[in-house]
């Protein structure tokens, strides 16, 4: 019996067996999810043969398009060699070279990698090792975070804990640390006329003031340099990171940056720290590493970290964590094709102008009577859609106006996913001048849409 994979069918048979992510699964009694068949450079194609330009790169993480052949090619090559073998007690080149090469591209002050499977467990690891740290250092009162207000970091339970959308966290209060978090330093809430410098430095003040009074409690800090990813989108100015730097040499605080939505060129320079000249102790990456093919992340560390955890065995200071894929070689592979593309196709430079053409194409919405703000930073461009411009207020969340941007958007062909009423395109690299008009146009129609009430 030949079965007709169509989306339909696969959508019915889907709802019968499956519970999807971030997903209230009532929705798809109205929205059915889209099947999918295959993906080519920057376009998706579901089982009807229709096709959708893929704005947001499959949730941030594929860099170089679907089905990249030089990526398709150093994974097939790894394939017929070794697929995974435990990471303690053994390794592999392919995990070898890539920290050498993380190593060397990174910050400076960061020297080592340890390796887990997503960007959530990556921050799990990140905070276990700084508090681990001082705890090694004969400071077990250092065991609190500093997060910032709007940030996230992922779904389990620690990451959760240092996130701070109520949307995802609210719910499981109960079970989470206690952290303690400092204004944003986002600019959409600015004064008129108030520069972004001016406006993230005002927002540190908060900050220091947390640092100075608790840092005999606190372990880290840890933020989203530049741009807060799944809290809309929101931006700040690198002075932040500079004066953050700052503060944590000061206080002896470790410096957690969770690189994983903003590495690998996201923000126009390889790592957002760059943009403030700052090293941190910790880096986390994730998404793009593999270019969006795989599932792998990173926790870069300092030496000094490091080297508080090596000891003879009975001491027992070693860091005693793990994950079944750590550092998978096909993922591992895919990252090295991945890097190869930045550094042969010299992409950093080239984005530039993809995220030119992104601000020209966009320019002229912040005329639009509905449209509050269209902010960027590199290859991320968010748009915000409002009720009312003047006093930025939004429009009731029950109406759930973005979703009806995302449906008409969808039949137009583009995959743009709103969070509640902030559009944005964080398109991959292979993105051409034609497709980006067209991902804009159709974000225009699609608020103009969602204005109107669907
Ligand atoms: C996506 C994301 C995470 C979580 O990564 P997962 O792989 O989804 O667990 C953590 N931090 C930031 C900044 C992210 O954007």
């Amino acid at each position: 019996m030949i079965t007709q994979n169509t989306n339909s069918d696969l959508a019915q048979r889907d709802t019968n067996v499956l519970w999807h992510p971030c997903t209230q699964m009532k929705d798809h009694e109205a929205w059915p999810p889209i099947a999918i068949k295959r993906g080519e450079g920057v376009w998706l194609e579901d089982h009807n043969g229709k096709r959708y330009l893929d704005a947001i790169s499959s949730w941030w993480v594929n860099l170089f398009g679907h089905a990249n052949p030089r990526i398709n090619q150093a994974i097939t090559d790894q394939l017929g060699t070794l697929e995974q073998v435990m990471l303690s007690g053994f390794t592999h080149e392919p995990v070898v070279r890539l920290s050498e090469r993380l190593v060397a591209l990174s910050p400076k002050k960061l020297q080592r990698c340890f390796y887990a499977d997503n960007g959530s467990c990556a921050v799990e690891i990140a905070m276990k090792m700084s508090f681990h740290y001082w705890l090694n250092k004969g400071k077990p009162n250092k065991k609190r975070f500093v997060n910032l207000a709007n940030g996230y970091h992922g779904e389990t339970l620690g990451a959760l804990s240092v996130c701070d959308v109520p949307l995802y966290k609210k719910t499981y209060g109960p079970l989470l640390l206690d952290v303690i978090t400092a204004p944003s330093p986002d600019c959409y809430h600015r004064e008129a006329g108030q520069s972004w410098e001016d406006y993230s430095r005002q927002q540190f003040t908060k900050m220091e003031a947390i640092l100075s009074e608790q840092h005999d409690e606190i372990c880290a800090v840890i933020v989203e340099p530049l741009v807060q990813g799944a809290g809309f989108m929101r931006m700040y100015h690198p002075i932040y990171l500079t004066l953050l730097r700052e503060a944590c040499d000061q206080y002896n605080v470790h410096l957690i940056a969770d690189e994983i939505a903003t590495g690998f060129g996201r923000t126009g320079t390889m790592f957002a720290c760059e943009q403030a000249s700052i090293s941190p102790d910790i880096m986390c990456l994730s998404k793009g590493i593999t270019g969006g093919y795989l599932p792998l992340s990173t926790v870069l560390t300092s030496e000094d970290i490091y080297q508080a955890f090596y000891d003879d065995y009975t001491e027992l200071t070693g860091f005693l964590h793990s994950h079944s894929y750590t550092g998978n070689p096909l993922a591992c592979q895919a990252a090295h094709a991945t890097l190869d593309i930045f550094e042969q196709d010299n992409v950093i430079e080239n984005n530039k102008t993809l995220a030119e053409l992104m601000r020209t194409t966009t320019a002229s919405f912040e005329d639009h009577p509905n449209i509050s703000e269209v902010r960027q930073t590199g290859m991320i461009l968010a748009i915000e859609m409002v009720k009312n411009k003047p006093s930025k207020e939004p429009f009731p969340w029950q109406e759930r106006r973005g979703r009806k941007g995302f449906q008409y958007a969808m039949e137009q062909g583009v995959l743009l996913r709103p969070m509640g009423d902030t559009f944005y395109f964080i398109p991959p690299y292979v993105i051409n001048e034609d497709e980006i008009k067209l991902m804009s146009k159709v974000a225009l129609e699609s608020i103009d849409h969602a204005v109107k009430g669907g």
